[in-house]
């Protein structure tokens, strides 16, 4: 039987060097075929032009360039643009492209799903399908790339007039899922985002963003230390236990220790810090007096990230004297804090609201959907 073709896209620059030492090809070929794959977007072996032709015959018979494939583009008022990607296996996920005046920041996905369970995010309700493989994250950055490069980076929507010319300069670990849950793939192909001979993004602006996941931290540190976001949501451990179900595994002191290390061995500056403003549930100026408190010693940003609702949530957004009077309360006690704004809402493209499509193997989504039939009934 014919082994199925190897997936040149999910090889980061070392699997792909010992891919080529294993055939007996010299290590300049992976400079060469990750250049045509990420920096002239060609992906037919036969169209590279600069490998001999009987390599190119070896490639096309052994191996495959597979990317996920649009399903649909949405596009918000603002500019933002939300791609729906179907994967081989059927499932969908969403990429979020959102451009800003000096950046375009990509939010990519790491997982089909997530298993995380927080309380007061769209993806959760979903429930959770599996990993991501390296090339269905790649493969994120490439087609935006690609749809944002046809159309003169003038938005992915012809559409539309933005003034936002510009390719992905940003990449947010912060779409669907955990990404350090997935954590040899994630870092697989962060590593492609930041290698020269693809995407070429610096560290500072690779960002991951988890919900706490401790020992990941610490390993992340060691092997691949971009920028690190943590969704904290609560000051202590009562609330955040109930925010996000992972506090009951890692609590609050070893999270923010782990963030300390991370600052330490990574050679970064600060964590950022994510606060979702829910009203009434985390929002009084107690909780930002004891944010305050537990973060004295963190060498820490606060983004305040305003709420984004779904159907069948019972939280609600933080008005906005509420969010500036939390952001005041910080800014008085040193905490550096800045209020997110928010982006593609009305495409649902906004931080939690991202859902996709694909088969639930938890059942949590059926799960959810009795619950809250039986809280409508009561
Ligand atoms: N699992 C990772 C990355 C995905 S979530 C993490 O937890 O960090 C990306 C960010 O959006 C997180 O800070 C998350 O808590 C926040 N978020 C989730 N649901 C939200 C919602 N409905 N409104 C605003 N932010 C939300």
């Amino acid at each position: 039987m014919q082994n199925p073709p190897i997936n040149l896209m999910s090889m980061d620059r070392l699997a792909m060097d010992a891919f080529f030492a294993d055939i007996g090809e010299k290590h300049f070929r992976t400079q060469q075929v990750l250049q045509w794959i990420y920096q002239r977007k060609v992906i037919k072996v036969d169209a590279m032009t600069d490998l001999s032709k009987v390599l190119r015959q070896r490639l096309g018979d052994t191996t495959c360039c597979n990317l996920p494939e649009i399903v649909s583009q949405q596009f918000s008022t603002d500019g933002t643009c939300k791609w729906l990607l179907r994967l081989r296996d059927g499932n969908c996920i969403e990429t979020v492209f959102i451009p800003e005046d000096d950046r375009g920041t990509l939010c990519v996905s790491s997982q089909v799903g997530c298993s995380l369970n927080c309380t007061f995010c769209a993806t959760a309700r979903q429930g959770y399908s599996r990993n991501l493989e390296v090339d269905e994250i790649i493969g994120q950055l490439w087609i935006a790339n690609d749809a944002l490069e046809r159309n003169g980076y003038a938005t992915a929507d012809p559409e539309n007039s933005f003034d936002h010319r510009r390719p992905v300069t940003n990449v947010v670990m912060m779409g669907m899922g955990e990404p350090l849950i997935n954590f040899d793939n994630v870092v697989s192909a962060m590593r492609l985002m930041m290698d020269d001979y693809s995407f070429g993004l610096s560290r500072r602006r690779v960002t991951l963003s988890t919900a706490g996941m401790v020992p990941a931290i610490d390993r992340l540190a060691q092997t691949c230390p971009v920028s690190l976001a943590v969704s904290l949501h609560a000051p202590d451990d009562l609330l955040r236990d109930e925010l996000v179900p992972l506090n009951r595994k890692y609590p609050i002191e070893e999270l923010l220790a782990a963030c300390k290390r991370y600052v330490a061995g990574s050679g970064r500056q600060r964590v950022t810090f994510e606060y979702v403003m829910l009203d009434g549930v985390n929002d009084s100026p107690s909780h930002a007096v004891q944010l305050a408190k537990i973060l004295r010693n963190v060498p820490a940003k606060v983004n305040l990230i305003p709420f984004n609702p779904f159907s069948g949530i019972p939280y609600r957004r933080s008005n906005t004297d509420v969010i500036n009077r939390f952001r005041d309360e910080l800014l008085s006690r040193d905490i550096f804090t800045v209020i997110r704004k928010t982006r593609g809402d009305d495409i649902e493209a906004a931080c939690g609201q991202l859902a996709g499509e694909f088969i639930d193997r938890t059942r949590r989504s059926e799960r959810m959907a009795r619950e809250s039939q039986r809280v409508m009934l009561s």
